[in-house]
């Protein structure tokens, strides 16, 4: 069992080396954090957990929204999921656009923007009220209700997102998106907006090392080949064009965020929460990646 002492140190050991890394700044309002910021919570299944620094402190959660997502899609859709998109890594950025166009509007995976962007098109055709009903399902998992949009982050994103502007209309193009492109990206830019602590975030993560079952509950989120598979997915898709790096360093499923937050997961174990804005050039927590390559050398607890 790994203690509140070694991650204590552990933490104090990366606070101190230079951070090379620099805040996400093409989404405006995610430059105003305070790129010191850096937080830890690590939380064993079964168990209530311990956190360092800024742990108890929200930040913009972003792509790691869209792990629940896929929980969600793939829970309802089942198999069928994969007739609209792929479970390869990409080898490319998160918001890259040249491989939907010679794959033929059919995303690498559902960790990529493009992924992501079809799923909220697919839950928009099952899902009553899409944004209040993804929100219930998220705090379902975290079994907390304190978990909300920000819609500043939300108007911030809009405003600016060209990009995601851009993959949208060539997934239309395409045909894989089947409802209005603005209401598919005003809903992705709610998911990516939500803000959770790392407690809050390690605890909404535990079903995943648990099998597909939220431990405090004890309610079955995913059967148990659901739940493999979405841990193969973060493995393999969870760090954009740096998953290899992560599993190379690191040895655990996870999945970053711009906002600078990251989880991590060892099955069976426990799950990680990190967090610090600054990121590196592949857009990772720069000290966040450190940590968790400590983390797992120095207590000997990857996959691997
Ligand atoms: N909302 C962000 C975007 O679409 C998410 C990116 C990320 O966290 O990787 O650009």
């Amino acid at each position: 069992m790994i203690s509140q002492n070694t991650v204590t140190k552990l933490y104090n050991d990366i606070l101190g080396f230079p951070d090379h890394g620099k805040v996400a700044s093409y989404i405006p309002e995610l430059a105003n954090v305070n790129p010191d910021k850096f937080g830890v919570f690590l939380k064993p299944v079964y168990s209530e957990g311990f956190g360092v620094g800024d742990f108890e402190e929200k930040f913009s959660v972003q792509s790691i929204a869209k792990v629940f997502l896929l929980a969600l899609a793939f829970r309802k859709k089942g198999e069928d999921l994969w007739e609209r998109l792929g479970y390869e890594p990409s080898g490319t950025s998160f918001n890259s656009i040249v491989q939907l166009e010679y794959e033929k509007g059919i995303p690498r995976n559902p960790l990529i923007n493009a992924g992501s962007i079809v799923m909220c098109d697919i839950l928009i055709d099952i899902l009553e009220n899409p944004k209040e009903d993804f929100l219930q399902f998220v705090r379902k998992l975290a079994i907390e209700d304190d978990i909300q949009y920000n819609e500043t982050i939300v108007t911030s994103e809009s405003k600016t997102g060209y990009t995601n502007n851009a993959i949208v209309n060539l997934l239309k193009a395409f045909g894989n998106i089947h409802n209005d492109i603005g209401e598919v990206l005003d809903f992705y830019y709610h998911i990516c907006s939500i803000e959770m602590t790392c407690r809050q975030l390690a605890g909404t993560f535990q079903l995943f090392a648990n099998n597909g079952i939220v431990p405090h509950t004890q309610e079955r989120i995913l059967d148990i080949s659901k739940n493999k598979r979405i841990n193969a997915i973060m493995q393999t898709c969870g760090f954009y064009d740096e998953a290899g790096e992560f599993a190379f360093k690191v040895g655990l499923p996870g999945k970053s965020g711009v906002g600078g937050g990251i989880i991590a997961i060892l099955p069976h174990q426990y799950t990680v929460a990190v967090w610090s804005p600054k990121l590196n050039s592949k857009g990772n927590s720069y000290k966040g990646m450190r940590f968790l390559e400590h983390l797992t050398s120095e207590t000997v607890s990857s996959i691997f």
